[in-house]
């Protein structure tokens, strides 16, 4: 083992905080306290873990139970799909399987869940990675951008011979949860200060990840009037070019009433803007306007999307021709 194992497992021994769930093997317990622990923190997860298991203390009780019941008894925690997982599993095993592959096949068991539930409960050789313990190693080995794979492999490597890999893997998690924080990281107090690569520049380790932004639905709805396509001059950052009506989908009805169509749909285009990210529906009807050709108009690279998405019907009809591509 080396010096800094030594130390962490050291640390771990003397600081870790007693916590409920803290030297538990059973694996029910563990799975509960780690099931809570996906989106509640410690302090809130505390009465929650202890109700659900005064309630369910093992597996069949939670399978005897009815899904209605076990929400009742959850309520308060939040987020109530892990509760409808952890009754779904319990319809599904009679026991908890022991090795991470198997648990990773039950409901609601991510990689970081089955390898915490394995590791602590059945001390397979599998380490466990949640956002602690990617901060914590990326830190001490200076990885700005470490990919999922790739902090597995490492974190799996570090896993130390002759050491209870449930333990190891919690000392990495509470070092990150109490010395190295996401801001202003404990350093001069933290046993691997001394081995530490990134300690100088901790803020770059690891970077950010960019939050994508979440999907934004709108409708394009594509009028086939006599002559070819209806368009509009577009406002805000499309000022100037050209396009189809483009709105948000509880619009349909009234848009469709507007032009006197029934649309139907052709099909969906993604299309990412500096800040937004839209899904946009393609909708399309036949229309008793003129309309014109959408190809001789300036038109912003979505409403090309959308069009060449309609191009197939409506060159089908006869009306537009395809442009050249
Ligand atoms: S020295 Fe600082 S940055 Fe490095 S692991 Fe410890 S707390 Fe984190």
């Amino acid at each position: 083992m080396e010096a800094w194992q030594k130390a962490l497992l050291a640390w771990y021994r003397e600081n870790a905080r007693p916590l409920p769930w803290r030297g538990e093997k059973d694996p029910y317990w563990i799975l509960v306290s780690e099931v809570l622990l996906q989106q509640t923190r410690v302090e809130q997860a505390i009465p929650y873990y202890r109700r659900f298991l005064e309630r369910f203390p093992a597996l069949e009780a939670l399978r005897a139970a009815s899904l209605e019941e076990v929400l009742r008894v959850w309520q308060g925690a939040g987020y109530y799909r892990r509760a409808e997982h952890l009754h779904r599993l319990s319809q599904q095993v009679v026991a908890l399987p022991s090795s991470y592959r198997e648990l990773l096949r039950l409901p609601g068991l991510g990689p970081y869940t089955a390898a915490a539930v394995a590791s602590i409960a059945f001390g397979e050789r599998v380490a466990a990675v949640d956002g602690n313990v990617r901060r914590v190693l990326s830190r001490l080995f200076a990885r700005e951008s470490p990919k999922e794979k790739e902090l597995f492999a490492l974190a799996q490597g570090l896993l130390p011979e002759g050491v209870d890999p449930g333990v190891w893997n919690q000392a990495l998690m509470e070092l990150g949860a109490v010395v190295c924080l996401p801001k202003n990281p404990r350093c001069p107090e933290c046993p691997l200060a001394a081995f530490c690569r990134g300690k100088g520049d901790w803020g770059r380790y690891p970077l950010p990840r960019k939050r994508r932004a979440p999907e934004e639905r709108l409708v394009a709805l594509v009028l086939l009037g006599r002559k070819g396509v209806h368009l509009e001059r577009l406002q805000g950052r499309f000022q100037g070019l050209y396009g189809v009506p483009l709105f948000p989908p509880e619009e349909l009805p009234r848009r469709e009433a507007v032009f006197g169509v029934r649309s139907s749909s052709l099909g969906e285009v993604r299309h990412a803007l500096t800040h937004r990210r839209l899904l946009v529906e393609v909708r399309g009807a036949l229309w008793l306007g003129e309309g014109e050709d959408p190809w001789k108009r300036p038109l912003p690279k979505l409403m090309e999307k959308v069009l060449r998405k309609a191009l197939p019907l409506l060159a089908h009809a006869g009306v537009v021709p395809l442009p050249d591509a």
